[in-house]
């Protein structure tokens, strides 16, 4: 694995957190880096997990992978190779085959997510921008440790889709413009798997009531739809709102900090780290069970549970424009929401260098991709050959003050 020697050869800057804490921040190469790292860590804890396909037309039964991240960034779809592309302050490869899970891969979820942001930020510019109000509104419901992921995911889905054809519901959001609706887990040793949404609210007009009231209204319809489907709700713990949880959104940005699936993970796992080992509070991100599932091997806990999370989320969607239709339309927003199609592209961009089939193969093998796409990014073309070059060779690639060398 060069990434990761590339990594530990990166600087470490302290970042300073309130109450006098310091943690240690990774330089942005090494974050960026650390997704491929990762992304290779995942597909060999899920490379044993296949299945058998039987083919309609011939009946011959083919074996594939239980999870389309395993095929993710590791060939080309043609003989042409892989273009490496840069687009303004963005390099990425293109001619590979993505597996666009915006819950599972580190690097499509980075892609995908991006692309999301852009979204969401241009409905809260328009919105505030003619005058309107926008709300974080978050809703959480009570779970038990050992209660499957899959499960609770249903329940909350439908109790979500309860509460929306609630007719009070329908009478409190009448004048509403639209809303985003994101989904996401946590998972915490005392609990267990905590699914919630964290939904943006958009008027253009009103409300004509209070965050406070429109918490409390929304509390007692959320209590009544999910406690029919036998799930828990907090109204309130230690003077903070649980169950439904109401606040005023400035802009995209305060909304998608919520994002805990697109924060340094780097972070939280540094955090949460020491905690897992010994008895946890805290909870912990998908990204964290990832990385202790990578560094403790197949057959730990989290590895299990990162494999449980992939097959709980399947095929649901991490981030819903739906609601926000009738807004996307207005601001010009696209509302064709495709994760694998958003991973897939690369825009308008321009190719500057290419790797041949068997030079990606090697650099993918010998865990490089991260550092090459560093060096195609500071140092071009030039970077771009010299990388290949050194990886292909094992090496890791160094920056210098002259350009770059390797060294084993
Ligand atoms: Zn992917």
């Amino acid at each position: 694995m060069l990434d990761l020697e590339f990594i530990r050869q990166q600087k470490v800057g302290v970042r300073h957190l309130a109450d006098g804490v310091a943690v240690p921040a990774p330089s942005e190469e090494a974050l960026r880096v650390k997704r491929f790292l990762m992304l290779g860590g995942c597909q060999e804890l899920v490379y044993p997990f296949w299945r058998d396909r039987t083919d309609g037309e011939t009946g011959e039964i083919k074996r594939r992978s239980e999870f389309r991240v395993s095929i993710c960034m590791r060939q080309p779809v043609s003989a042409d190779g892989v273009q490496v592309w840069r687009n303004g302050d963005r390099v990425g490869l293109s001619g590979l085959m993505r597996c666009g899970s915006a819950w599972g891969c580190p690097v499509c979820c980075a892609k995908v997510m991006s692309v999301r942001q852009k979204q969401i930020g241009a409905l809260f510019r328009g919105v505030l921008g003619e005058g309107g109000k926008a709300a974080m509104v978050t809703l959480t419901c009570g779970h038990e440790r050992g209660d499957s992921l899959f499960e609770l995911l249903s329940k909350f889905k439908t109790a979500h889709q309860a509460l929306i054809r609630h007719r009070a519901f329908k009478q409190l959001v009448r004048d509403r413009a639209g809303a985003v609706v994101a989904t996401e887990i946590m998972w915490g040793a005392e609990h267990g798997w905590h699914p919630h949404q964290h939904q943006a609210w958009f008027w253009l007009a009103g409300p004509g009531y209070s965050w406070d009231d429109l918490a409390d209204q929304l509390y007692f319809l959320w209590e009544k739809v999910a406690g029919s489907l036998g799930l828990r709700t907090i109204r309130e713990w230690r003077g903070k709102r649980i169950g439904v949880d109401v606040r005023a959104a400035w802009d995209a940005s305060e909304y998608l900090a919520k994002f805990d699936r697109e924060r340094e993970w780097s972070l939280d796992a540094e955090l949460t780290a020491g905690r897992i080992k010994t008895s946890s509070k805290g909870s912990l991100t998908p990204w964290a069970l990832l990385e202790e599932g990578i560094c403790r091997g197949n057959d730990s806990a989290p590895a299990g549970l990162f494999v449980e999370y992939l097959r709980a989320t399947r095929g649901k969607a991490v981030i819903s424009l739906k609601g926000a239709k009738a807004l996307c339309e207005r601001y010009g927003v696209d509302t064709n929401v495709d994760d694998f199609a958003d991973a897939n592209k690369s825009g308008e961009s321009e190719v500057f260098a290419t790797l041949s089939a068997k030079a990606y193969d090697t650099i993918v093998r010998n865990g490089g991709v991260g550092q090459f796409l560093e060096a195609a990014r500071k140092l071009g073309q030039v970077g771009a050959a010299a990388a290949a070059e050194l990886i292909g060779r094992g090496e890791v690639f160094h920056f210098t003050e002259g350009g770059c060398h390797g060294a084993s």
